[in-house]
């Protein structure tokens, strides 16, 4: 069978507190034609990106409504995630190679994990293009697929996609009931598809990641990574992906440092499972730094974990996420969360959490990032009101239970139709 990820357990009865009672009380309503079914998503890695983030929070609520929902990751190969991961950068806009030997070996894993996918399930939701084309296969494993529904959650950004490789997708797609996008934006005009729903990701204010945390504990944490919790903290977090312009934000810094010499910049990212171009990035952004130790590059290698992640966005006077392409970019949400202005890469879903001179800026490059940078880290007072806008914003917007009640609406319309 396909690889089963261990889910921790989640009550949504604790998020009334924080979204209130008739929240709650509408997502029971909404689960009711969904109660006892079997749903199961499936993407690429346990670990590491967006996706498995709000997978560990999304599965064990659907479970905690009485939804028998299970979350399976498909196998690999060090050769198939270097194949999916030049498809993620093709359908961002990137120039890659497509050649039929990559798309041979992406057909073959994704055969053998239909092969592998096993249960009757009554929806399967199956996350970008890594696992895509398992739909076409099914059928000819142990699972029948008599009644699935299918769903195609696509967290990327199509609009530039490259349209050879879109085109080799397409009709791969073509074959689940519904997709789900994170912005109108995304959806390529030649999909042929009557259910196209628009839900942007979420995040859980629960989570490790996001729970509230003592200042005590937070400045401890900054201590023992090497930061001086006395002085301002610009930080990225992010994994080490050209897409996300570490480069570009050290340049920025140094721009800003100039003016304002007290700052110390912190980029935090995790290298992914599925994702063999981080250590490669890692490389050129640690030349980048060039051995200046007011510049810390962290990851997971050192340790970072959610509780570590979740310290510096609250520890840092700005967080940046200056993207080039973003899909949504949940670490802006995680910060704005945090009570901290945003400074964001004009991209993707990073346009819907930052509204430009509320709760942060928008920035379409270096020297403008360099430039808000400078104006927040010299008036704090209007950082931290930016901030608190950031929180309401994400309070309404783009919280777990949200993301809750519009998959809750797509299943039940799929399993009633
Ligand atoms: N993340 C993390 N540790 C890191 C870097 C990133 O836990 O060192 C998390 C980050 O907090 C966020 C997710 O990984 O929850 C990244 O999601 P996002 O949508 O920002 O980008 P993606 O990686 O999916 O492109």
């Amino acid at each position: 069978m396909l690889e089963r990820v261990p889910l921790l357990e989640k009550d949504l009865a604790e998020y009334a507190e924080i979204v209130g009672t008739d929240t709650i009380d509408r997502l029971h309503a909404l689960a009711e034609p969904v109660r006892g079914r079997r749903v199961l998503h499936v993407n690429a890695t346990a670990y590491g990106g967006g996706v498995a983030e709000l997978l560990a929070t999304h599965v064990p609520l659907l479970r905690s409504l009485g939804v028998e929902a299970d979350w399976q990751v498909i196998h690999g190969s060090d050769e198939f995630f270097a194949i999916t991961k030049s498809v993620h950068n093709a359908l961002q806009g990137a120039e890659v190679p497509w050649t039929a030997e990559m798309q041979r070996v992406y057909l073959e894993k994704a055969l053998d994990n239909a092969l592998l996918l096993e249960g009757s399930w009554d929806v399967v939701v199956v996350h970008d293009p890594q696992p895509a084309a398992l739909r076409t296969f099914v059928g000819e494993g142990p699972a029948p697929d008599g009644d699935t529904r299918w769903v195609w959650r696509c967290h990327i950004d199509l609009t530039d996609a490259d349209p050879h490789v879109w085109e080799f997708f397409r009709p791969h797609v073509e074959r689940y009931d519904a997709s789900v996008w994170t912005m109108p934006a995304f959806v390529p005009a030649s999909l042929a598809m009557e259910r196209v729903v628009i839900a942007p990701p979420c995040i859980d204010p629960l989570s490790v990641k996001n729970l509230e945390l003592p200042a005590p504990f937070v400045r401890e944490i900054c201590k023992q990574y090497g930061l001086d919790p006395a002085r301002p903290i610009v930080c990225q977090v992010s994994r080490y992906d050209p897409w996300k312009d570490p480069i570009g934000v050290i340049e920025a810094y140094r721009i800003a440092r100039a003016e304002v010499p007290e700052a110390q910049l912190l980029l935090a990212g995790s290298m992914a499972t599925d994702d063999p171009e981080g250590f490669q990035v890692w490389e050129q952004v640690t030349e980048a730094r060039g051995g200046d130790r007011d510049i810390h590059l962290l990851s997971n290698i050192q340790q970072v974990g959610n509780v570590q992640i979740n310290a510096f966005q609250r520890a840092a006077a700005v967080v940046v996420q200056k993207s080039l392409r973003e899909g949504f970019g949940l670490t802006v949400s995680e910060a704005l969360w945090k009570g901290r202005p945003v400074i964001g890469g004009r991209a993707g879903g990073i346009v819907l959490q930052v509204r430009d001179g509320e709760n942060g800026y928008l920035v379409d490059d270096v020297e403008a990032c360099a430039a808000r940078m400078v104006e927040l880290l010299r008036a704090p007072d209007r950082a931290d009101e930016m901030g608190a806008r950031g929180r309401e914003h994400v309070r309404a917007n783009f919280l777990c239970t949200r993301e809750l009640e519009d998959w809750l609406r797509l299943l039940g319309e799929l399993l009633s139709g």
